[in-house]
């Protein structure tokens, strides 16, 4: 069995309540999982992922406001970001960027907060987790003006974008959505992304790869995304899932853990 990382998952929220300690504790770690960053997105699972992150050795959090909750934050809440952007575990800024699906926020206001962020990412040297719906243009031209380090994560653009994404230095994860029927121009945009650019990530508890749609995701059902990014690629899934996991320790910059060599130095 080879160890896969996840680099985005949502398991501070409500459909993991019931086996939320089972999963985390016992059921990833046998199924091989090696690392998690899970992702806080408001006021409350910032605070939810934090406390993920130091109760659990290979679980990481990152910290920002979804364009969702944008119209909640003010000065107080981008205090805050700034406070846990400098504690243990937090590896990252995010998830922030434009959702023009929803509009959960107004646009203008999405438009702000997202800039507030990038600019405090830039300032702090942290990786942002960008998540961009219907968003692309608007998107792209903050990541050219700011040039964040980072992920844009659960990617479904053109292989042009992914190319854009890509000379700005930045790495692009892709969920189970490869496996769906109608993922023809996301495997393209796959196939643009060099191994050492590309992540693998989960986003559950949504976006569950077939066979497995429509369920609850966890990072349990990796395999099936890995498998088919490991087609696209050409390689084999140990070594896109060695090749994915080295780029989540890269980009989040956290130190690999050591490998047992199973023998004791005396
Ligand atoms: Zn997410």
């Amino acid at each position: 069995m080879y160890g896969i990382f996840d680099s985005h998952a949502h398991y501070d929220d409500k459909p993991f309540a019931p086996d939320r300690d089972e999963l985390l504790s016992s059921v990833l770690p046998k199924a091989g999982i090696i690392g998690v960053v899970n992702i806080g997105n408001d006021t409350p699972s910032i605070a939810s992922s934090y406390e993920l992150a130091q109760r659990y050795d290979y679980i990481y959090c990152a910290a920002g406001h979804h364009p969702h909750s944008a119209k909640d934050v003010g000065e107080k809440e981008l205090l805050e970001l700034r406070d846990y952007l400098t504690r243990p575990k937090v590896v990252a800024l995010g998830e922030i960027g434009l959702d023009y699906h929803y509009d959960f926020s107004p646009r203008d206001v999405q438009q702000r907060v997202f800039r507030e962020q990038l600019a405090i990412a830039k300032e702090m040297d942290k990786p942002v987790v960008i998540h961009s719906r219907e968003a692309t243009a608007d998107t792209m031209a903050l990541l050219r003006e700011f040039q964040p380090r980072g992920i844009v994560h659960c990617f479904s653009g053109s292989a042009e974008t992914a190319r854009e994404i890509l000379s700005l230095g930045m790495y692009i994860g892709f969920t189970g959505v490869v496996t769906f029927k109608n993922a023809r121009k996301t495997l393209e945009a796959a196939a643009a992304v060099p191994l050492e650019r590309l992540l693998i990530e989960t986003d559950c508890p949504y976006m569950a790869p077939v066979p497995m749609r429509g369920k609850r995701c966890d990072s349990t059902m990796l395999p099936y995304t890995l498998r088919t990014l490991a087609a696209v690629k050409g390689v084999d899934e140990e070594m896109l899932a060695a090749a994915t996991a080295a780029n989540a320790y890269t980009v989040y910059g956290i130190i690999p853990p050591a490998r047992s060599t199973g023998c004791t130095a005396q």
